[in-house]
């Protein structure tokens, strides 16, 4: 039986982790997807009833997405989808990105090395290929898990834990990314961050913090779309 810590690496699990994966990427798109409705309740026993499992699975996926903020649970009422974000709280993520993240781009530049860069190109080109087999949900909805990686990763080379925590614990890109289901989206975020990976790639600091304000600007105004 395989025994794997859990995708976080925050708890180790003694439950065989597929299942427990499988439950939590079926919710976890249908969250993203919009196909469950923000606010709208989830009960456990339809969920295990419709994917012919135990309610154990599914209460350990709602937990796991409970702590990414997808997902929240009331005394009484159970599991619910989290509500969409407001404009405030969707201005202020923004705010808070392009305080930090610039600046975490200019210090990963700094500190690059081969190893890192490789390993940030190789989230860059799992974002490009998520096309093909699937889906247009899952598809979307991995893309929005790979650009939470990708950011995060930039944050670990630019080696400022605090920063890098501050950002993963606002799980940002899932709330982002939950509020629009476009296309276009995933095709501008690709271009720019192409040009964040040529100024990581020069090991250019002052390049690497204006290509990531150009990305987080042009996010804010592609998602801004969502209020209208
Ligand atoms: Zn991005």
């Amino acid at each position: 039986m395989e025994l794997a810590t859990q995708r976080e690496g925050r708890q180790v699990s003694l439950r065989p982790v597929s299942m427990v994966d499988g439950v939590y990427d079926n919710i976890y798109e249908r969250l993203m997807s919009l196909e469950i409705a923000p606010g709208a309740r989830i009960a456990i026993d339809v969920l295990a009833r419709d994917l012919d499992i135990s309610q154990t699975p599914v209460r350990e996926a709602l937990s796991r997405l409970e702590r990414e903020g997808l997902v929240r649970k009331a005394h009484l009422i159970g599991y619910s989808a989290a509500p969409q974000l407001t404009r405030k709280q969707f201005d202020d993520l923004y705010e808070f990105r392009l305080l930090l993240e610039p600046e975490g781009a200019k210090l990963a530049a700094r500190n690059m090395t081969s190893e890192a860069m490789a390993a940030i190109e190789a989230i860059a080109a799992d974002m490009e290929n998520s096309g093909t087999p699937v889906d247009r949900n899952s598809r979307y909805s991995r893309f929005a898990r790979a650009d939470a990686q990708f950011h995060d990763a930039i944050l670990r080379v630019g080696g400022n834990n605090v920063m890098r925590q501050a950002l993963s614990g606002q799980h940002v890109h899932l709330h982002l990314f939950r509020l629009m289901f476009h296309a276009r989206v995933t095709a501008e975020a690709l271009e720019e961050h192409e040009r964040l990976l040529v100024a990581l790639r020069n090991r250019d600091p002052d390049a690497a913090a204006q290509a990531m304000r150009d990305h987080i600007q042009r996010s804010h105004d592609r998602l801004l779309a969502a209020f209208e």
